[in-house]
This record gives structure tokens, C-alpha cells and sequence, in this order.
């Protein structure tokens, strides 16, 4: 029998990641979790969790992912900093390869989460990390008694804004809608902020400054009339996109590029699972994301047991 070197490799390491890890190493697999910078993924860059079960005055960020690392660390799981450049799934074992060699493995899970998108406007790069930014808990600090400008209208950019109002006099929410996406309670959150202005039916279409942002111009949808903010910053939040460009094409992808998988958290493809904000689904959240990650390792134990009998 060809020699494999792990049971299962988990790719990446935020909240899935790290619960799929758990779950790998108490069922005594031969894992490996790997993750390109930190543990963590897009949870270290929100400042509150108030919905994640267990935590009943709510958990910063950090904190939460601070107690999962500590906690497969009580079960060695083995986790690997490093990048996966691709992988390759024709055989029954899976070929991954990372920035400086290849590792196979029988089945494995893709938890790479998703990463914030662009809104592709005048100046989004050019300012990006002088005055532009997605980021409030690391950047939100720099913005006391400031104005800024954030887009958005669903919990992140809700649930962001009102962060930022614990430092800055004034933060315009520029929504392209009359409504916003948001929880009811973060939408009621938001309208009784008295820092907080919804600007209502905009789009932001260009940022301005000399060497950070100084203005952004607003574009109302439905009178096309234009104007311009004066502001020290801008956060944009109009949604995430699956870090999912090391994939083979045949790993089946909905129409926006997140990972499809039945019930089990199985791919199109046999011994490759998801779970978490790659995953095509109707709901993004801790809760979902350690969820699907649970049963995409149940889904590989049976998985690599029978290719292991087989092979
Ligand atoms: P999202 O729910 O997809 O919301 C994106 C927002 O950006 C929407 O309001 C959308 O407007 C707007 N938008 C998209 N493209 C735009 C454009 N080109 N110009 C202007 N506005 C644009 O994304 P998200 O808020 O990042 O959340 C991602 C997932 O994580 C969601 O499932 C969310 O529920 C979850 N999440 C949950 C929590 C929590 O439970 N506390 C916190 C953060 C994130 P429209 O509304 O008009 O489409």
C-alpha cells in the first residue's frame, strides 16, 4: 500500500477549522491542521460575539479563538503554518501542496473561510490602509473624535459601525438600500445610535485625499444626486468572498464561488469535506461554521476507515 502521510488535512484554521480539528484529534486521526498565518481566521477582526452559545456577557474575537487554540491543543492536535498552493484530488489520495513541498492525505477538510470584498471604487486601493480599511477592532482605535464613512448593510458592516462609534464623534452608514440586512438587533441597535447616521439608497463611488482619505462622494440610487463627506476614514463591508482559488474545478462551486456540499459537508468530490464560510449556505456564524466542521470529521472518520479497508 502506498504510504500517505496524514489520515486527514484540515485547511485553514478559523473557528471550522478549529473545531474540525478537535473533533480529528479526539477521534485519534492522523491530522495535521493547516493554516497560513494564525489561527483565528475572520473572527480575530470582530471586537464582540454576542450569539455564540456558552458566553453569556459575550467574548471578543480574539478571546474565543484564543480558548479554541488552547483547547485542541489539550489533544495535540498538530497544526502547521504554511500555505496550500493547490491540491490535487483525482486519486483516492488526496495531493496538497504548500509553499515548500507536498503532502497527501485519504480525505480532507477545506476550512479557509472567506475574506472581505471589494467594492472596486476610485481610491479603494490607493488609500487601502491609510484611511481605508475592513478591519474596526484593529484599526477602529485610530479614530477617536473622528468622522468616517462605512458601507454596508448586513451584520458585519451593522455590527461594525457600532464599534467605531466607541471612538469616533460621527460615523455615516452608507446603505445602497432603504432597509438594512442586518439582525433585527443590530438594525435596532443602529437607528438608536445617535452616532451613527444611516444614509439611506447610496453608493459610495469614489475616495479622495492627499495621503489618506480626506472625502468620500455618495451617490443617492434613486435621485442620482451626489455628495461629498468630509472624513477621516472609510470601512467598507459589503460582504466576503470564499478563499477557495486553490481549488481544482472540480470541486463544485455555487454561482458566487462558495463550496457546494450535501448534508455530510461532502463535495463533489469523495473525501473532501467543508464546513464554515466557504461552504455554500444560508447562514454564516461561529455557531454554523463549528457545526458543519463536526459533522464533516464524523462524514471523513467513516470516509477514510472504508478506503483504508479497501486499499
Ligand atoms: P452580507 O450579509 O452579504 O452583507 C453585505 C452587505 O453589503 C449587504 O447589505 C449588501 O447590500 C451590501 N453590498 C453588497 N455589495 C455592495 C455594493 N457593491 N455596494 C454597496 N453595498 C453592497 O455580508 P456580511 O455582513 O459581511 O456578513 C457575511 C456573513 O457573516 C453573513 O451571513 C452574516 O450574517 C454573517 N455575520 C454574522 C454576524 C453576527 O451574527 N453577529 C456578524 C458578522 C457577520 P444589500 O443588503 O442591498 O444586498
Amino acid at each position: 500500500m502506498e504510504s500517505v502521510d496524514y489520515d486527514l488535512v484540515i485547511i485553514g484554521g478559523g473557528p471550522a477549522g478549529l473545531t474540525a480539528g478537535l473533533y480529528a484529534a479526539r477521534a485519534r486521526l492522523n491530522v495535521v491542521l493547516v493554516e497560513k498565518i494564525a489561527p483565528g481566521g475572520q473572527v480575530l477582526n470582530t471586537d464582540w460575539i454576542e450569539n455564540y452559545p456558552g458566553f453569556p456577557k459575550g467574548i471578543t474575537g480574539p478571546d474565543l479563538v484564543e480558548k479554541m487554540t488552547e483547547q485542541v491543543k489539550q489533544f495535540d492536535l498538530s497544526i502547521e503554518n504554511n500555505e496550500v498552493t493547490s491540491i490535487e484530488l483525482s486519486g483516492p489520495i488526496k495531493k496538497i501542496t504548500l509553499s515548500d513541498r507536498m503532502i497527501t492525505a485519504f480525505a480532507i477538510v477545506i476550512a479557509t473561510g472567506a475574506s472581505p470584498r471589494k467594492l472596486g471604487v476610485p481610491g479603494e486601493d490607493i488609500f487601502f490602509g491609510k484611511g481605508v480599511s475592513s478591519c474596526a477592532t484593529c484599526d477602529g482605535p485610530f479614530y477617536k473624535d473622528s468622522i468616517i464613512a462605512a458601507v454596508g448593510g448586513g451584520d458585519t458592516a451593522v455590527q461594525e459601525s457600532l464599534f467605531l462609534t466607541k471612538f469616533a464623534k460621527k460615523v455615516y452608514l452608507i446603505h445602497r438600500r432603504d432597509q438594512l440586512r442586518a439582525s433585527a438587533i443590530l438594525r435596532e441597535r443602529a437607528i438608536t445610535n445617535d452616532k451613527l447616521e444611516v444614509v439611506w439608497d447610496s453608493v459610495l463611488t469614489r475616495i479622495d485625499g492627499l495621503t489618506n482619505v480626506d472625502q468620500v462622494t455618495i451617490k443617492n440610487v434613486k435621485t442620482d444626486d451626489t455628495q461629498i463627506l468630509s472624513v477621516d476614514g472609510c470601512f467598507i463591508w459589503v460582504g466576503i468572498e470564499p478563499n477557495a482559488e486553490f481549488l481544482p474545478d472540480t470541486v463544485k462551486v455555487d454561482e458566487k464561488g462558495f463550496v457546494r456540499a450535501d448534508l455530510s459537508m461532502t463535495t463533489s468530490i469523495p473525501g473532501v469535506y467543508v464546513a464554515g464560510d466557504a461552504r455554500s449556505t444560508p447562514l454564516r456564524q461561529i455557531a454554523t461554521a463549528v457545526g458543519d466542521a463536526a459533522i464533516a470529521v464524523f462524514s471523513a472518520e467513516h470516509y477514510i476507515e472504508n478506503v483504508k479497508n479497501r486499499t
